[in-house]
């Protein structure tokens, strides 16, 4: 098994491959399928948003089995992301956890649109999600940042990833105890869009 260090540069690595336009033959045919169909040993944890253009198995050129994706609008933190997580860090001792925001997410343009004009009839489960994006982006808006469209919605995403792994890193005793103990690492990230390259943040280990 990866440590986390390893898996962060197998992550960099596939990225890289992704921008520059020269992915591997992907790890998706028969053979690997077939592999796979006792056991998984997926080498990152990745926690996304469900955008279509930003599917983590691609933009870090991956194959089947490498990742254990968990995708939700706004790549929040709710109850079942951090049982998820900590399913398979301990199921499969996956070692690396990467939280990926990414430029221009929809659901955090609906929250800054909710926070500066409330909408009446917001549907209850739509709200579910514009409420634990909510505290990260409140705060932005009592800046200079609030008359400046574009880096409000950059430093909200940014917030909202670091909310994120926050809530991973001490939302659960399991997953406090693996990162205490054993190896864990549970680092931010944040794709664009424009260029695809995956940046690093929040603690992620230099190199
Ligand atoms: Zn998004």
């Amino acid at each position: 098994m990866f440590s986390a260090r390893e898996a962060l540069e197998r992550l960099k690595d596939g990225n890289r491959r992704f921008v520059a336009d020269r992915k591997r033959a992907a790890q998706v045919g028969a053979t690997r399928r077939n592999e796979l169909t006792e056991r998984q040993e997926p080498f990152a944890i990745v926690l996304g948003c469900s955008d279509s253009r930003v599917p983590a198995e691609i933009v870090f050129d991956q194959g089947l089995g490498d990742l254990f994706v968990i995708r939700v609008a706004g790549n929040i933190v709710a109850p079942s992301q951090i049982g998820s997580v900590e399913f398979a860090a301990e199921q499969f001792h996956t070692r690396l956890v990467v939280v990926l925001g990414h430029s221009g997410c929809g659901a955090i343009l609906a929250t800054i649109d909710q926070l500066k004009r409330p909408v009446e009839k917001q549907s209850r489960n739509l709200r579910a999600i514009v409420d634990r994006v909510r505290p990260s982006v409140w705060p932005l808006l009592s800046t200079e940042l609030r008359d400046d469209a574009e880096a409000l919605v950059r430093s909200a995403v940014r917030a909202n990833v670091h909310a994120s792994v926050n809530d991973l890193r001490h939302g659960s005793e399991i997953l406090e105890g693996l990162i205490a103990n054993d190896g864990l690492l549970v680092v931010g990230a944040e794709y664009s869009l424009e260029t695809g390259v995956v940046e690093f943040l929040d603690g992620a280990p230099e190199g």
